[in-house]
């Protein structure tokens, strides 16, 4: 993780935050008092109350975990306690009071969803997301709207995994949200009349360094790692009934994923074979499982390799990440072996 650039992120985030004239300039995202209380509640995990209009829609066994440790996650990387009283509202309505599908209400301190795993997220990830937008503003209070986004994005991987470009979530961010909601005229306005210098400056500053990326807090759990030697395998049945498996279900359906988070200790060449089921989606198509071998560390470090069927790569010493996600339920065979050194 490039620390320095995190820290850098997390002050600058704190200034504009600890900025209270610039209430009038958040994005409020006013919702209606309360929801229709048709909802099933559902006590999950230790931070987040999870509710549902559909009661066919459910968590997987493993995500209340999973969120938790995103909670402690989030909270050890802004370097704030967590409050002895968090508890994260999560609902799951048919209609979103949301300007999109999903977001976090700071007027009700609310998580309102659609649906919990769309298609192209990660399982778990879209809440992750929200979750992540929840806990800056318990901790430090409502920020300009531009910043939170690109801090929940550079701290979770709610979309499948790529390693965005330089600039991508501060800026990206920021001329999209302008564009819905206000000018970025009016928001560069803002930061001039305050810091005396444009956005641009003052991203230019928190973007001068290495190439900004994910901080994988969610995907690479360094403590877990295991090693793997010569050879590594694990054979287990792949279901959202299963602890090890985050994401959800609703209906017949499931998007759920696990991850094994590994160790090489001699760089070279590894084969890995994961064969993964396919399964045929509503409409008959083909819907593939995923596998992605994620190398955790620092930015100019991370990267990531589809896994398909059996797929050889020359590795560096490291930690990996070796993430799954079955299209359907099915017993998964995996395995490692070390090839050899560089040719
Ligand atoms: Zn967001």
């Amino acid at each position: 993780m490039d620390t320095v650039a995190a820290q850098g992120f997390v002050r600058l985030i704190r200034r504009i935050v600890g900025l209270r004239a610039y209430i009038a300039f958040v994005l409020a995202i006013v919702c209606a008092a309360s929801c229709d209380d048709g909802t099933e509640a559902l006590q999950v995990g230790q931070f987040a109350n999870f509710a549902t209009e559909d009661p066919a829609v459910a968590l997987c066994e493993g995500a209340p975990a999973r969120l938790d440790r995103h909670v402690r996650r989030v909270h050890e990387f802004i370097g704030e306690p967590i409050a002895e009283s968090l508890q994260v509202q999560i609902r799951v309505v048919a209609e979103s009071i949301c300007p999109k599908s999903a977001c976090y209400s700071p007027a009700d301190q609310t998580i309102y969803v659609e649906s919990l795993d769309p298609e192209s997220y990660v399982p778990s990830g879209r809440l992750e997301h929200e979750l992540t937008h929840a806990l800056i503003d318990r901790a430090w209070g409502q920020s300009i709207p531009s910043l939170t986004e690109g801090l929940a994005e550079s701290l979770t991987s709610s979309r499948w995994y790529s390693i965005p470009r330089p600039g991508t979530p501060v800026r990206a961010m920021l001329d999209h949200i302008a564009t819905q909601s206000r000018s970025l005229g009016e928001i560069e306005a803002h930061f001039r009349k305050v810091y005396g210098e444009d956005f641009g400056a003052i991203e230019g500053r928190y973007l001068s360094g290495a190439n900004r990326c994910r901080y994988q807090l969610d995907i690479c759990e360094l403590l877990g790692a295991e090693s793997v030697g010569a050879s590594w395998s694990e054979s287990f049945a792949a279901s959202c009934l299963d602890p090890d498996f985050y994401g959800s279900r609703a209906g017949g359906n499931s998007w759920f994923a696990t991850q094994r988070t590994l160790r090489i200790d001699t760089a070279g060449r590894y084969r890995f074979s994961a064969p993964l089921p396919l399964a045929l989606g509503p409409d008959g198509s083909p819907s593939n499982s995923r596998a992605v071998l994620v190398r955790c560390g620092d930015c100019n470090e991370q990267q990531i390799r589809d896994v398909k069927g059996t797929s050889d790569f020359a590795l560096p010493e490291g930690v990996y990440t070796l993430l799954l996600q079955p299209a359907r339920d099915s017993l998964i065979s995996l395995r490692i072996d070390y090839l050899g050194g560089e040719p």
